[in-house]
């Protein structure tokens, strides 16, 4: 059954500029993953568009950062308020273009919005200090300011809220920005800017331009004027855009890929490990850059994992987002679906076993022309199958044993990626223990999603430079500058003696 219709598209899928709607240079087809229909024809920026948006941000900046913080950090908090009054329309598109269940695009949708409350509230919380200095008549003034124009670019998975993270940060630290969303969801990237509007942002705060990726990030670098270049997406493109910023000498902040391990230790609950294991590798498909890629248990416990895990990953149902109580919606696209199965296929050959696999949507003839891949167990899976050591995006669960704790720890920091980590236990010494010991930005001990905007969240070793939420993610947006002033001479009276 379809929960809802689809929304017709309120907004011109075109770029954002300076506050309106400007027309794109060619059109991008945006396809419903779940069916394969075409959805709307979107237009992107080409170059000349792409410095034009920037142009329009340089403008802006000077009346932008020169803003009181609480007025910067009010048009914020409004921003939240009217992407939760719209959260239905907004959470249905999100679903239609993007294809995870509608829940989960609901849940990103008040995801979103708490960004921007949380950095309309720090916004106001930009503080400079006073140093001493080595010369008794003068001392060092601190000042904190928004560090330019910042150039954004997000991923498809999570469309609205990645760039949600980075627009809030950036608008709350006073810098003006120019958001290039991913190519496959401009959809609800555009749907923001009229809201932006609504909530009372001055045109050129924020444009919004759907463009090629690699173009982008060229031009961003070599604008004199952005001077901060955040990316959310694979290292491999991380790794280019720092060469790319290199030139120019602008600051990164990139969130990139992860190979998460999920420690099973051997007094686990093994029945709350199995349902929040299946709860996270079905998350958006498993298409999550924080999801577990492998799980690590002990083998005098493994049967009993497996089979619980068999047993939740069967129940699932998988299929299309907009219809009720899915768990589970397709891939982006069928080549993600061809990079999965290639991981899967390599490591069946090199004696990895199918546990099972949930191909429930093969019967639904309207999801025929989809890009579904079923929920699949492995076990016997190796550390140097590629199923296990690449950032595979799909709902794969790939199961290996331990012997002893040390053991999975060093297995599990052994990877070049460092984003996140879940440990499984009931002694919460061992569990503090391990977790400490794990090389990685964010640890959930006996909890799957431990990510909300307080707090930052940032990757180790290939997985990033820098942070988004808590109050580091404004700091990514902010330079310090330093005076050193003569102290205001003291007077002829001492104000302290009677
Ligand atoms: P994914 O594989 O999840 O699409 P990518 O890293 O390829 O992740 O893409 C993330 C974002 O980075 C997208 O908006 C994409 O257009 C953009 N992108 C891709 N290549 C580059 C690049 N060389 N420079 C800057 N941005 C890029």
């Amino acid at each position: 059954m379809i929960l809802k219709s689809a929304p017709e598209l309120w907004f011109d899928p075109v770029p954002w500029i300076d506050g309106k709607s400007c027309s794109g240079t060619n059109a991008i087809p945006v396809c419903n993953p779940a069916t394969g229909e075409l959805i709307a024809l979107a237009e992107r920026a080409d170059e000349k568009l792409l410095n034009l948006a920037i142009e329009g941000a340089v403008k802006a900046f000077a009346p932008w950062s020169n803003a009181s913080a609480v007025l910067r950090g009010g048009i914020l908090k409004l921003v939240a308020t009217l992407i939760l009054e719209d959260r239905d329309r907004l959470a249905r598109l999100l679903t239609l273009e993007q294809g995870k269940p509608y829940a989960q695009a609901l849940g990103e949708v008040q995801y979103a919005a708490s960004f921007f409350q949380w950095f309309g509230e720090e916004a106001r919380r930009v503080y400079g200090r006073i140093a001493p200095h080595a010369d008794s008549g003068r001392e060092y003034w601190i000042e904190k300011g928004p560090a330019g124009v910042a150039g954004l670019i997000t991923p498809w998975n999570f469309p609205l809220a990645q760039g949600a993270k980075k627009i809030a940060a950036a608008l709350a630290a006073g810098c003006t920005a120019v958001w290039k969303p991913a190519e496959r969801t401009p959809l609800i990237a555009l749907a923001m800017g009229p809201l932006l509007r609504e909530a009372g942002l001055p045109d050129g705060v924020l444009q919004i331009v759907p463009a090629p990726g690699r173009l982008t990030g060229r031009v961003f670098a070599d604008h004199r004027s952005i001077r901060v270049l955040s990316l959310t997406g694979s290292t491999a493109t991380g790794s280019d855009l720092m060469v790319e910023a290199a030139r120019g000498i602008k600051r990164v902040s990139l969130e990139l890929g992860g190979n998460a391990p999920f420690i099973v230790l051997p007094d686990a609950d093994i029945e709350l490990a199995a349902e929040h294991l299946v709860r996270l590798k079905l998350f958006v498909s498993g298409q999550v850059c924080v999801t577990a890629n492998r799980v690590f248990v002990p083998s005098s416990i493994e049967s009993t994992l497996v089979d619980a895990v068999a047993e939740k990953i069967l129940a699932a149902r998988v299929g299309n987002g907009l219809w009720e109580g899915i768990d589970a919606g397709p891939l982006i696209h069928a080549q993600a679906c061809q990079g999965v199965d290639g991981c899967v296929d390599s490591a069946i050959r090199q004696g990895a076993q199918v546990v099972c696999r949930n191909q429930s949507y093969l019967s639904d003839a309207s999801l025929q022309q989809a890009s579904f891949y079923p929920p699949t167990v492995l076990r016997r899976v190796q550390d140097d199958m590629s199923v296990a050591c690449d950032e595979v995006f799909g709902p794969v669960i790939p199961i290996l044993t331990y012997e002893k704790v040390p053991e999975a720890i060093r297995r599990a920091n052994a990877t070049p990626y460092g984003l996140a980590a879940y440990v499984y236990g009931r002694d919460l010494s061992l569990c503090r223990a391990v977790a400490s010991s794990l090389q990685v930005g964010i640890v959930g001990v006996n909890e799957w999603r431990p990510l909300t905007a307080e707090i930052p969240f940032g990757g180790v070793k290939a997985s990033g430079i820098g942070a988004e939420g808590g109050e580091e993610g404004l700091h990514e947006f902010l330079s310090t500058r330093v005076i050193s002033m003569p102290k205001p001479s003291p007077g002829s009276s001492d104000p302290i003696s009677p």
